[in-house]
């Protein structure tokens, strides 16, 4: 699934493209992918609305339109959001395609159609969604230890299934939270609020560090994630412990594990994670 990185990736190559552009029409040709409202006002409403500006919040793309509308896009695991030419042939499972000025189209794409998009005042978008829920944003300056410690405090859940709450922290998924854990030498399952002051701090440099080096390496394309171009990231090739159960650990040789963890496959070293 597309975690804060990859969504992060997609905003900042579809950007340019979108921003100031009139969208000119809206073909829908799998309803179910829209939440909300009804397929024939959803393009009926989009249809000569100017796209002002792209933002993201957690895995959220959110695109701002004028007359006060925005559209919030969740990719869950398989959607994807890709510019091409309006001549390229459409891919299999593309369900909307917006046309834009200079021949350009958006194509959502999305092979399991977990993903959803939400069309409406914007004000309204935010509740119709899970995005007032949301907890703060790990690379917002304002996210700091003592939040991270707020956070952290009177909580018996393991660590890791703390780092995963939305609600909590907005945008960490289950590949950079091994990672981030990893990063922080901190073992997934601790439960949050036995972290002391100086792990806490730890633990939000490495959600930090982490974040930003995948951000770097525009997303981690391990199955379908691509950005707003098409193309696949290369954080896939600086993972240290997700999905590399049976290998050694890089910092200490040990053999890497994994164990289940609030139903989510966790990977972690035994030894230099404590
Ligand atoms: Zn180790």
């Amino acid at each position: 699934m597309p975690e804060l990185p990859e969504v992060e990736t997609i905003k900042r190559t579809l950007a340019p493209h979108l921003q100031g552009r009139t969208i000119a029409g809206v073909e829908v040709h799998h309803p179910g992918v829209i939440a909300i409202p009804d397929a024939d006002s959803f393009a009926r409403i989009l249809a000569g609305k100017r796209i002002t500006g792209l933002e993201r919040r957690g895995k959220y793309l959110l695109f701002n339109l004028d007359d006060d509308y925005g559209l919030a896009a969740h990719l869950r695991m398989t959607g994807r959001l890709v510019l091409a030419a309006s001549v390229d042939p459409l891919p299999p499972h593309t369900h909307i395609v917006w046309y834009l000025p200079g021949d350009l189209t958006l194509r959502w794409v999305d092979s399991r159609r977990f993903g959803r998009l939400y069309l409406a005042r914007k004000d309204e978008v935010v509740f119709k969604t899970g995005l007032k829920e949301l907890g703060p944003e790990p690379l917002d300056p304002a996210f700091n230890s003592a939040t991270l410690a707020a956070i952290c405090a009177g909580r018996r859940r393991p660590v890791k299934q703390v780092l995963l709450d939305q609600r909590l922290l907005a945008g960490i998924g289950n590949i950079y939270a091994d990672e981030i854990l990893f990063v922080a030498g901190l073992d997934p399952r601790r439960p949050a609020a036995s972290l002391n002051q100086e792990e806490v701090a730890c633990l939000r440099g490495a959600i930090q560090a982490v974040l930003e080096q995948g951000i770097a390496n525009h997303g981690t394309s391990i199955r379908d994630y691509v950005d707003g171009s098409g193309r696949q990231g290369s954080n896939q090739d600086h993972l240290q412990v997700y999905s590399r159960t049976g290998r050694p650990c890089p910092r200490c040789s040990q053999i890497l594990v994994r164990v289940r963890l609030g139903g989510r496959s966790t990977h972690f070293c035994p030894r230099c994670q404590v």
